[in-house]
């Protein structure tokens, strides 16, 4: 496969670091609110990603956090931290809203075909390999203690903007007018690993640290998380694309400050979902979640086929209209797949069937392009293959795509059956005598029937697929 590195910023060829084997770790959700479909955008395509270098007969281990501790409105250690402001909208304790959030989020991954990791780990579950890796650091000299909080100390570093595209100035991006800069820090860039004193120190969760009572920063959570279930050289690491600065700079900063080597090789960013008046936000205009997908009458499945028509590496706007083009889309194609029931057999064509997987395999294998599959996808219903040839590789792609193809096209089947088997046997013996007389070419006779079936109430439609009857 080839995967665009947003470290080297060139599509490279993906090799794993232990052949036919894949590490991969996730940033997961802050669980004080739910996900908006923004979120899911990004869980979406990574979902993908994994399946599909699981088609290539990888075996991937993924891992995941959950920030259930340290993640603070600003990215940039300043402000409340989120889990705490959502108990206190809610009059929970942080663990109950930790709970219902780390369950509403499966729930919603659940709805939507995303396949939960191998490992999940709450932040909160972590804290003694936190301690252990922020005195490693301290040891080695990359992180100080100032004002009783430990920070990272990046002027250590040789190159501490490993993504190229960002500077000092974008640091102050999310620090709010009114917060002063934090006069404890030798660099702008620094950041902290461990606070004993925040400003905010009615924190709820706080643990005993060789620095005092405190809780930990959030960056430091997924670099602990990985390395310890993954190991010390990881394959890829993934998130949106606003976490790349500062969360996995800082996340790289200190891991290879740690392990005192490479630490990972390639990182994927999926792009932002906006919506048409700029970006998704669970606070402000209408909060774009699964439910209320639901509560507007869309399968969820719709959303991720949606989600599929666009390159990851694009930003993509979303708007009521899109959604419903997507949903027709998706509509007809199940129809399209439905129909394949009633096709011939047709004859096997092993040539035809090779190339069509084969570009598959190869539109996934260039940077993921789900587009692209797709299109491949309905050139298998109209390819000159047989008809199990088509069904199988309408299975074999829906691996990696998700989108129930076959359990959609089955449930479509049958609603259009048991519509059929509702016709009552008085109405089904009219239409079955019209067909005779059509056969027969007593026409006179069929148009007769047909008005005698429309006078009970009933209407008869000449289809591609034959005859149907429906009420009126
Ligand atoms: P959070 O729960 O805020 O930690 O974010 C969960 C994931 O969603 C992270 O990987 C973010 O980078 C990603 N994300 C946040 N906003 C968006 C968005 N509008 N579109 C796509 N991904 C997003
Ligand atoms: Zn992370």
């Amino acid at each position: 496969m080839y995967l665009y590195n947003s470290l080297t910023r060139k599509k490279e060829e993906v090799v794993p670091n232990e052949p036919g084997k894949f590490s991969m770790y996730t940033c997961g959700p802050t669980v004080y609110h739910f996900a908006h479909i923004g979120n899911l955008r990004t869980y979406i395509m990574e979902d993908i990603l994994e399946k599909y270098l699981r088609y290539t007969g990888l075996d991937v281990t993924r891992v995941m956090n959950i920030t259930d501790v340290g993640h603070l409105t600003s990215d940039g250690d300043t402000g409340d931290d989120k889990m705490l402001k959502g108990a206190k909208r809610e009059h929970k304790t942080v663990m109950e809203i930790a709970k219902f959030y780390t369950d509403a989020f499966f729930a919603d991954c659940a709805k939507l075909n995303i396949k939960t990791p191998d490992v999940v780990v709450p932040a909160t579950s972590y804290i003694d390999e936190f301690i252990r890796v922020i005195s490693a650091l301290m040891e080695k000299g990359y992180a100080y203690e100032a004002g009783g909080n430990i920070y990272f100390d990046t002027s250590k570093l040789k190159e501490y903007y490993v993504f190229g595209d960002v500077s000092e100035d974008d640091l102050a991006v999310g620090v709010r007018e009114g917060v002063e800069a934090d006069d404890n820090k030798r660099n702008k860039a620094d950041f902290v690993l461990w606070f004993t004193k925040s400003k905010f120190d009615d924190q709820e969760l706080k643990w005993e640290s060789p620095w005092g009572v405190g809780y930990p920063g959030w960056h430091i959570e997924c670099s602990c998380i990985s390395m310890k279930n993954l190991g010390e050289r990881l394959d890829l690491h993934c998130g949106g694309i606003d976490n790349q600065f500062p969360h996995h700079t800082n996340e790289i900063a200190q891991s290879e400050a740690y392990l005192g080597h490479k630490w990972c090789n390639y990182w994927f960013h999926v792009h932002h979902l906006n919506t048409s008046d700029g970006k998704m936000s669970k606070s402000k205009g209408e909060f774009m979640t699964v439910s209320l997908l639901e509560e507007k009458g869309y399968d969820p499945i719709v959303y991720r086929f949606f989600c599929l028509n666009s390159h990851y590496r694009k930003s993509l706007t979303f708007d009521w209209e899109n959604l419903d083009n997507a949903r027709n889309t998706f509509d007809k194609l199940i129809g399209r797949i439905a129909a394949i029931a009633k096709e011939s057999m047709g004859t096997p064509n092993e040539e035809r069937f090779a190339e069509l997987e084969q570009a598959f395999d190869n539109a996934l294998g260039n940077d993921l392009n789900t587009a692209q599959a797709v299109t491949v996808l309905y050139d298998v219903l109209k390819a000159d293959i047989s008809r199990a040839q088509k069904i199988q590789l309408i299975r074999e792609f829906d691996e990696v795509l998700g989108l129930d193809l076959m359990k959609h096209a089955e449930a479509k089947i049958k609603a259009e059956q048991e519509a059929a088997s509702d016709i009552p046997a008085e109405i089904q013996a009219l239409v079955d005598e019209r067909a005779a007389a059509r056969k027969a070419k007593d026409f006179a006779k069929a148009d007769e029937l047909r008005d005698k079936i429309t006078a009970l109430g009933w209407v008869i439609e000449e289809t591609r697929q034959g005859t149907k009857v429906h009420r009126k």
